[in-house]
């Protein structure tokens, strides 16, 4: 139960109270998976994000940085933000949700059934983020998403401040499968890759599959870089091998073994068909 709601105004505040909360103590942004009836988190403090001033969304020569306080609704509403984003952020299917939900609350909490995370790791997606060193100084740096989902417990209390996206001609698709809109996805999964030339390169595939986690299929994105696969089946049927899939709520591991091998299959085809429509250019 939340016994104490700490207001802060800047970062750094936010960090030092988060610091001397201890155990219990969180930061709440959106609020809807701390206060989520049957949620992990069970908080005793809680450090509002409200007073930062860390939504909104910029654009400046192609590169996007969104606050990570904005509001899904709010990034669906902007025209800066790209449609391929905009898809995975209409993966939460309540409105009422994607108006409290918070972009940078969804990217800490690395959910099994993420919305974004997947797409975000595709478009090689950027985080700044805040924090205070063992001197007590505040500093913030700039890492590749993949960082923060590959070393979890480094950045555990970070503050993420900002989504930074600096590949504007990339090509980034996704595809979630769930019984109902509302329900939990067994597999939410994207590619993105860089089409500027007359083959992907730079290729990420991530997938947030329920029981598994947020994984990257490295072994298919080295596959497809290195021209290893005649055919789209080919780059399919690597994609499941190395990982450990299980049956739970969301469908059985033999359902998601084929999901996943059917949408790698998928989205390496859109990603082909883009290059041969023009790519980037
Ligand atoms: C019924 C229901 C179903 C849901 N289903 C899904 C689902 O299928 N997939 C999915 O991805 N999510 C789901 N969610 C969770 C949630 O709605 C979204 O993930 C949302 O984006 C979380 O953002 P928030 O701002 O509400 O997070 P909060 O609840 O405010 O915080 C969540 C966590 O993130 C941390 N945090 C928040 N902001 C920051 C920040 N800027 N920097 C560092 N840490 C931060 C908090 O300390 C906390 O640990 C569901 C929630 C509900 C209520």
């Amino acid at each position: 139960m939340i016994g104490e709601f700490i207001r802060t105004a800047s970062p750094q505040e936010s960090l030092g109270a988060l610091h001397d909360g201890g155990e219990g103590t969180h930061f709440i942004g959106g609020g809807t998976e701390i206060l989520r009836l049957g949620s992990l988190i069970n908080p005793q403090k809680v450090v509002s994000l409200k007073g930062l001033n860390l939504s909104g969304i910029e654009e400046e020569k192609g590169i996007v940085s969104i606050g990570a306080t904005t509001t899904f609704q709010e990034a669906l509403e902007s025209e800066l933000v790209p449609r391929y984003l905009k898809e995975a952020l209409l993966y939460c299917g309540s409105y009422t949700r994607r108006n409290m939900g918070t972009i940078g609350g969804n990217i800490a909490l690395r959910r099994d059934d993420s919305y974004l995370a997947p797409t975000l790791i595709a478009a090689k997606a950027r985080l700044i983020l805040g924090d205070i060193a063992s001197d007590g100084k505040y500093g913030e740096e700039n890492i590749p998403i993949r960082e923060y989902h590959s070393f979890e417990e480094h950045f555990e209390g970070s503050l993420i401040l900002k989504i930074v996206l600096n590949k504007p001609k990339r090509f980034v698709a996704s595809l979630r499968y769930a019984r109902t809109m509302q329900s939990p996805a067994a597999v939410t999964i994207a590619l993105g890759a860089d089409i500027s030339s007359d083959a992907p390169h730079d290729v990420r595939i991530a997938a947030a599959i329920k029981g598994s986690g947020v994984v990257r299929l490295i072994e298919v994105e080295n596959g497809i870089m290195e021209g290893r696969y005649p055919t789209v089946e080919d780059a399919a049927a690597q994609a499941a091998q190395d990982l450990v899939l299980v049956d739970d709520i969301t469908g059985s591991a033999a359902y998601k073994k084929y999901i996943l091998t059917a949408s790698v299959a998928e989205l390496y085809k859109q990603c082909l068909d883009a290059i041969s429509k023009g790519g980037a250019q």
